[in-house]
């Protein structure tokens, strides 16, 4: 099966973004990454927002940052 979302893969994905993995999970990460394009993916987009949001937290809040944060995590807003 491809293209489908792993539910260990959200847990181990959210550690490691938050840096709150063992050493071993950190490898388990990477090496899962390495092998699965949904969760380089989905790795790639989240450590993008993250930066954007650091970036951009520093200054003013532009308006209608909030809604634009929300389309790219392809949220409805409407
Ligand atoms: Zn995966």
């Amino acid at each position: 099966m491809t293209g489908e979302p792993c539910d260990k893969c959200e847990q181990l994905l959210q550690g490691y973004l938050d840096r709150a993995l063992t050493h071993d999970e950190v490898a388990e990460a990477e090496m899962h990454l390495d092998g699965c394009d949904f969760c380089r993916r989905r790795y790639r987009f989240e450590t993008n927002l993250r930066m954007y949001v650091r970036t951009t937290a520093a200054e003013r809040m532009p308006p209608g940052l909030l809604q634009k944060l929300s389309e790219l995590r392809g949220v409805e807003t409407s």
